[in-house]
């Protein structure tokens, strides 16, 4: 059954922009799973968040909300429940497959994100490595790739020295018209010539360089502009930039994401952990120490007079950005770990021993 994504966000139907946007980002807030308290609570939280950025994904795209509020208009079949729900049939919004929570939010930072019709496959699958604090705060890639590109040669016409003569299929129309039986009935429909694929026209020689294809193989590279909070295995989806067919399409690059770990930090989703030695005595009797963040500049944290092995500090907002919600950010988790000395000099010696004697 489709899903009313107005009512996901708690809009109006005829609400702008920019009352959609602010709303998803009071929901995406609330119902982060990084904000659950438990198990239970972080599940619910992400099919939550999951359903919020579906409709999202939807209602922000001009497109994709008018072909939805088309298929809800239109309503096929009598309504929802007469298995003909519009927005499925459109094809309005149903562009979520995944079924976890990674996939959604993969789909999530694409942009675009069109899920074609044609038959072919045009997309492309290419991965990149970057950098923990590349991930953190977003970058821009280059990504050398070899992909479908129309013929230089014909400019992807596919006749040689540009010359063609009109399609007989189609008298030169480029589509025909063809009686279509549908579960509302026969209806006629203009489908695409496929004899000139549409064009009305056919090449009275064939292009040397692609035979006539239209379209040759090339190694390229791609600018690509890598979103702030990116985690390990997302992919992202670059509307446009996949291969071009000689039908004039062209698919999108699915880029998957991989990120190289850090020397001091790990990370979970959008927070970051360290471990933090300290001596016995800093341990004992408290410090002022400097630790790395992520931006680079180093901070002084507390430690307190008695502080135990294993405690943990937090820093809130020193950890990953949230995609491009300028209020939301990760923390930095700081555990500290009390180092016992495997070498002691004889003065060092000397003092625990006359610690040790006191401790009795
Ligand atoms: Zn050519
Ligand atoms: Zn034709």
């Amino acid at each position: 059954m489709a899903k009313n994504y107005y009512e996901t966000l708690g809009v109006k139907k005829t609400d702008s922009d920019d009352v959609i946007k602010k709303a998803y980002k009071k929901l995406a807030l609330k119902y982060h799973p990084d904000k659950a308290s438990d198990d239970k609570a972080k599940k619910d939280c992400e099919e939550k968040f999951k359903s919020i950025n579906e409709a999202y994904t939807t209602l922000s795209d001009k497109t994709k909300r008018q072909q939805y509020d088309m298929g809800g208009r239109q309503g096929f079949g009598g309504g929802r429940s007469g298995g003909f729900s519009g927005a499925q049939g459109f094809g309005g919004g149903q562009g979520f497959g995944g079924s976890d929570f990674a996939d959604a939010f993969a789909d999530f930072f694409g942009s675009g994100n069109s899920r074609r019709q044609s038959r072919e496959n045009l997309d492309l699958y290419e991965s990149v490595t970057i950098k923990f604090t590349e991930a953190a705060f977003g970058c821009e890639k280059e990504i050398p790739i070899r992909k479908n590109v129309p013929c230089s040669a014909c400019g992807g016409s596919g006749a040689k020295d540009g010359k063609f003569d009109t399609c007989k299929n189609c008298d030169g129309q480029g589509r025909i018209q063809m009686q279509q039986r549908t579960p509302w009935g026969v209806i006629n429909q203009a489908v695409t010539c496929d004899v000139c694929n549409g064009r009305g026209k056919i090449p009275k020689e064939k292009c040397y360089t692609c035979n006539g294809n239209g379209i040759e193989n090339k190694k390229t590279t791609v600018k690509i502009s890598i979103p702030k909070g990116i985690d390990d295995g997302q992919t992202l989806r670059i509307s446009g930039a996949g291969n071009a067919s000689k039908h004039g399409n062209t698919g999108d690059l699915l880029l998957e994401v991989h990120v190289k770990s850090h020397k001091v930090f790990t990370r979970d989703r959008f927070d970051i952990h360290m471990d933090l030695p300290i001596t016995f005595s800093q341990a004992a009797l408290g410090d002022k120490i400097k630790i790395p963040t992520l931006s680079d500049e180093d901070l002084k944290i507390k430690i307190v007079k008695g502080t135990e092995s294993g405690a943990v500090l937090r820093l809130k907002g020193k950890g990953i950005p949230f995609l491009d919600d300028p209020f939301y950010k990760g923390d930095q988790f700081v555990k500290i770990i009390i180092k016992t000395p495997k070498k002691l000099s004889k003065a060092q010696m000397k003092l625990f021993q006359e610690l040790s004697k006191l401790e009795k």
